[in-house]
């Protein structure tokens, strides 16, 4: 199983697989640099993805890991910062259109940190508006400083 395969973060891990069974909306990876946090973002979404919770082997897994899945929206800073317009095209408008395969739609919002102040909100508002919820995203790891800032959705920072 893929998420047995991040070193180092087995509490976490721990989490994420009673997570990926019943996921909320959201998700913060919170944590040191080199800590694995985008390793076990990947994992997570492979495991949401996968219709075997994350075996590792099938295609959606394949996919995955390497952040090509169709179903899987990876955003990331150009620059400093994340800006209005990403979270625009890249979170609001595919948060509310059919997923291109059946299935999950995953976003993965890489140093969500680097969101334009005010549009953080925004971001987890999307995801969980789509999801018909508006809740702060559970933290993983280390990640109650991060959940305090409201840092957004199924995001590493
Ligand atoms: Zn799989």
């Amino acid at each position: 199983m893929v998420l047995e395969q991040v070193p180092g973060q087995d509490a976490a891990m721990t989490f994420l697989r009673g997570a990926a069974e019943r996921p909320h909306h959201a998700y913060v990876f919170a944590g040191p640099e080199g800590s694995g946090k985008s390793l076990a973002a990947r994992a997570f979404a492979a495991s949401l993805l996968c219709a075997n919770g994350g075996c590792g082997e099938c295609r959606d897994c394949r996919l995955a890991l390497r952040d090509q899945h169709p179903n899987e929206f990876v955003v990331e800073p150009e620059g400093r910062d994340i800006h209005v317009d990403t979270v625009r095209d890249e979170v609001w408008h595919p948060a509310y259109l059919t997923a291109p395969e059946p299935g999950r739609k995953v976003f993965l919002i890489r140093e969500a940190d680097r969101l334009v102040p005010g549009r953080r909100r925004h971001a987890a508002e999307g995801l969980g508006g789509a999801a018909g919820r508006r809740r702060l995203p559970p933290a993983v790891g280390s990640g109650a400083r991060a959940a305090r800032r409201r840092s957004g959705a199924g995001a590493t920072s």
